[in-house]
């Protein structure tokens, strides 16, 4: 159980309490009727900032709490519990796509104007990199960022971009009109009230209901130099970067989630009788059980491995493509045999199961696909 790993301390402990206490009380009551919403209100925002569950990893001059990596896995941990994927990703986005790069390359009025209000939940960001005809290559995208004085003029569009029909201000990934692959490519932080940016269309979804997924659209947006993140022509590399702790976070949630639904599904097999007793006590179920326990667990040790490497300052590219490959594929195969243990009860809306098995699926797409995740380590053999 994460709990015990030896990698969290005393502290890490007492914030994982803490962070329970409210993700169960506060927020999981509500999953029914986000997900029913297809949207959760933004005072979840502003109450994890508050709390300082939002800056649980970050610098306390920005608002932070000022702890290390392993507080903010408790908190994407701990977020698996509202029983809403949604909810999850729309705060794990936040605080684990687009803070660390403010954090990490913003420039130190950047960092005052938009991390300490995200690490306070009183501005909501989102981060674009994905575009109709530029996913899995990214070198390919095609919003452009023309210098123009002391401006710069952003044309394109993006896609699947979570958050963003809320957002107060987007990362935007735009090249250079003129330059081409991975050169000239460059981070901005554009402010969703500025002219010519809108949302194009809120996007539905197969699973994680409650998330804002939206397509987003420049036209002509004017925005200062200032708002650059980072150098000119250095954003393809930022977003390498940037790629690597959301990897490692899509794995650390799914084996959170993964447990939690193999602790639902072992407890309904106690109760669900048939052939006059419990499911449970049949063999056949019991070694598929211990199969998928196995699996969670060795997912559970290389992630909280690779997880001890970031926390020290090590990123680990390989490593960190591994656990996002085993851990995603294993939560998805855990929902999908929890699913069939429950039967046909598990088919309907009236258990949680059904919403688990299309949650868990977009982990093994999100933040680079399994086959992408194969790529990475393939060429590091
Ligand atoms: C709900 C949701 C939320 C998202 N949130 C965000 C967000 O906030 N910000 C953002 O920028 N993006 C976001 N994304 C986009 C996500 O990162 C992309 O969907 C993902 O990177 C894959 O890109 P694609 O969908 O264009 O698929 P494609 O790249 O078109 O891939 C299609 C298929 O081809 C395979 N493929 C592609 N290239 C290769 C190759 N070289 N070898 C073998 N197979 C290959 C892929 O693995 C996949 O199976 C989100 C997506 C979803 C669904």
């Amino acid at each position: 159980m994460e709990e015990q790993h030896p990698i969290f301390n005393e502290e890490h402990l007492a914030i994982r309490k803490t962070i329970r206490e409210f993700v169960e009380n506060e927020l999981a009551p509500y999953a029914d009727e986000w997900e029913e919403a297809g949207e959760f209100p933004n005072w979840v925002f502003k109450r994890l900032g508050e709390l300082g569950f939002l800056g649980v990893h970050y610098p306390e001059e920005y608002g932070g709490e000022g702890g290390d990596y392993l507080s903010g896995v408790v908190l994407a941990e701990e977020m698996m519990r509202c029983n809403s994927g949604g909810v999850a990703l729309g705060v794990g986005v936040l605080t684990d796509m687009v803070c660390p790069l403010l954090h990490k390359i913003g420039s130190e009025d950047i960092k005052q104007r938009y991390l300490k209000p995200s690490l306070q939940g009183d501005k909501i960001g989102c981060l674009g990199i994905s575009e109709p005809d530029a996913g899995s290559d990214v070198a390919s995208i095609r919003t452009t960022a023309k210098q123009d004085g002391d401006n710069w003029i952003i044309n394109g569009q993006k896609i699947f971009i979570t958050n963003g029909n809320r957002a107060d201000f987007a990362i935007v990934v735009a090249r250079d009109p003129e330059s081409e692959g991975s050169k000239g490519v460059t981070l901005f932080v554009v402010d969703t009230d500025t002219e010519g940016f809108s949302v194009s269309r809120k996007l539905d979804k197969v699973g994680m209901r409650s998330s804002d997924t939206a397509e987003l659209a420049f036209q002509d947006c004017v925005v200062p130099d200032e708002n650059r993140l980072g150098e000119v022509g250095q954003g393809f590399y930022s977003i390498m970067w940037e790629l690597q702790p959301e990897r490692l976070y899509g794995a650390l949630s799914s084996v959170a989630g993964a447990q939690m639904t193999l602790d639902i599904t072992i407890k309904y097999l106690k109760e669900r009788e048939q052939f006059g007793r419990p499911i449970i006590k049949f063999q056949a179920v019991r070694h598929r059980l211990a199969e998928l326990a196995t699996e969670l667990e060795a997912a559970r040790q290389l992630s909280y491995h690779v997880a001890s490497k970031i926390n020290k300052g090590e990123f680990p590219a390989k490593e960190i493509s591994m656990a996002k490959y085993f851990a995603t594929r294993v939560s998805f195969k855990i929902a999908d045999e929890a699913l069939q243990f429950h039967g046909g009860y598990g088919y309907t809306t009236e258990y949680p199961i059904e919403r688990i098995w299309r949650d868990s699926r977009l982990a093994r797409i999100g933040g680079g696909t399994d086959e992408i995740m194969l790529e990475i380590i393939s060429r590091q053999l």
